[in-house]
């Protein structure tokens, strides 16, 4: 590619050295493209086609620096777990941020680009299965219309990593709107360096929040926007089935995309107390445990923040102890609109909320596929499975029937909104491991073919192998992992 078509301005790196460590990608020994998002290379405008794969492969693996790239390796810090802990980037580098030509700024990051002073005593290194499902999920996620870090590519290193086996290394491209976190607030207030807390928070306002740089508060107001895009994001998450599954603060980003795939599973069956990280034994992740961690995390967000909302303490606690009580009210509302919409509902009518519990109920007394279920409530006939044949299911048919038949457009718009916001296809979990296990040998068609798919996750796949839950016994046992 002409060096001409990256357009670098990189605002982060020009932040007091206290954000950041400069950090140059360690070279990898035989860099090879293994996937490449040429959608997206497009969306950014650069040209796919400008080099070959193997130019691409030395910019994307770190082992070239397309000029006008500065990679630093960010400071942050995060609650994990619930514990406290000084973190930064330490297997990624931003490369900088890099200008669309539809105006957007995007942070260009290589991750598993090598060992930074954040590393301690990791290798800095990423294996090429959990860099594949990043890539694979959270394009899923996007074409799902879920708010979420993208992918560019992944890139072999030729190089081995060790973890509880061998393992191919490979390099991530991530490309973000920002890598602004919960964290990077928290690493300032854990250092007491509120200046800079203030200088971060004016930068974030600056990229992400700009129309509120006149507001009143402009630190409260990035607060009640932040717990606005936050219950949005987990609703959205709850509405797919999709679980984190390490829902740290250093894992929560003030663009509000869903960020870092490790460990994050989907539902087949409907069980909200559905967790699937082998490290999170104590359910804090589990899937309908989401808001409430939302509304933690937004509470440590909130601390960072306390000098700058206003000058008394106890003023200043006052302000932010009420948007925290706004967290799970914004997230049922979010929620409820999802929810509804998924139902088929137009407007707001008494007993709605009832429907849509009570559906929910069923769902879990059922033990039904939540994807399948929403899809083929819009269907007739509907398949003989789960909830469609539980005794319970004829009465609530009538009360919904009876909901949707009295509002505009009747029956015909309710399933054209139910097609438009019911997937047909999800990234699940028993897919995305055959995909991956089959890429780990070197056969990339299984994780081409799930990739295409779940690109136009509204359209009814020809196969439907990929509408088809896994067994229960896969269910039970599935773990993931953090991905190191
Ligand atoms: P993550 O689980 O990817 O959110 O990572 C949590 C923290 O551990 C971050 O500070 C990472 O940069 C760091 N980390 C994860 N894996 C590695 C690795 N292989 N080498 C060095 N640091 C790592
Ligand atoms: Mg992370």
């Amino acid at each position: 590619m002409k060096p001409s078509s990256w357009r670098w301005e990189n605002t982060y790196a020009r932040l007091p050295e206290a954000f950041f460590r400069r950090v140059r990608p360690t070279p990898v020994r035989a860099p090879r493209l293994v996937v490449f998002n040429r959608a997206l290379c497009l969306e950014l405008g650069l040209d796919p086609d400008a080099q070959d794969a193997a130019a691409w492969a030395q910019i994307l693996s770190g082992n070239e620096l397309p000029p006008g790239a500065e990679p630093i390796a960010q400071a942050y810090a995060g609650h994990q777990f619930g514990g406290f802990t000084f973190l930064g980037d330490g297997r990624a580098v931003i490369l900088g941020e890099h200008l669309a030509p539809d105006g957007r700024r995007w942070d260009i990051a290589l991750k598993g680009s090598g060992p930074t002073p954040f590393s301690r005593h990791g290798d800095g290194r990423a294996a090429l299965g959990p860099m594949l499902r990043e890539y694979l999920i959270s394009e899923a996620m996007h074409a799902l219309g879920i708010p979420t870090t993208r992918s560019l590519a992944v890139v072999a290193t030729g190089e081995e990593v060790v973890r509880d086996r061998v393992l191919p290394g490979a390099v991530l491209t991530r490309v973000a709107s920002s890598h602004i976190r919960v964290g990077t607030f928290q690493y300032f207030w854990a250092r007491g360096e509120v200046e800079h807390v203030r200088l971060l928070a004016d930068y974030t306002i600056a990229r992400h929040f700009p129309e509120l740089r006149n507001a009143s508060n402009p630190y409260l107001a990035m607060l009640q926007a932040t717990v606005a895009t936050q219950a949005r994001l987990v609703a959205s998450w709850l509405a797919v089935g999709f679980i984190h599954g390490v829902m740290n603060t250093d894992n929560m980003s003030l663009a509000g995309e869903t960020i870092d795939y490790g460990p994050c599973a989907f539902l087949d069956t409907y069980r909200p107390k559905a967790v699937f990280s082998s490290i999170d034994t104590m359910g804090r992740y589990a899937y309908a445990n989401q808001p409430g961690i939302a509304a933690w995390n937004l509470a440590r967000f909130a601390e960072t923040l306390l000098p700058l909302l206003a000058l008394d303490p106890e003023e200043a606690r006052g302000m932010a102890q009420e948007e925290i009580e706004n967290v799970i009210p914004a997230f049922t509302a979010a929620w409820q609109a999802q929810m509804a919409a998924k139902l088929g509902l137009i407007g707001k009518e008494e007993g709605d909320i009832s429907l849509i519990e009570d559906w929910l109920h069923l769902l879990e007394a059922s033990a039904a596929d939540l994807t399948n279920a929403f899809r083929f409530l819009a269907l007739d006939p509907r398949p003989a499975i789960a909830p469609f044949t539980h005794p319970q299911f004829a009465p609530w048919q009538q009360r919904w029937q009876a909901r949707i038949h009295a509002q505009p457009g009747g029956e015909v718009a309710a399933r054209k909104q139910m097609n438009a916001c019911n997937p047909a296809v999800i990234p699940r979990n028993h897919l995305v491991e055959e995909a991956l296990a089959a890429a780990e040998v070197g056969d990339l068609r299984p994780l081409h073919r799930l990739m295409e798919v779940v690109q136009t996750p509204f359209v009814e796949p020809a196969d439907p192998r990929f509408q088809q839950p896994a067994s229960e016994e896969l269910q039970r046992t599935y773990r993931t992992f953090c991905g190191t």
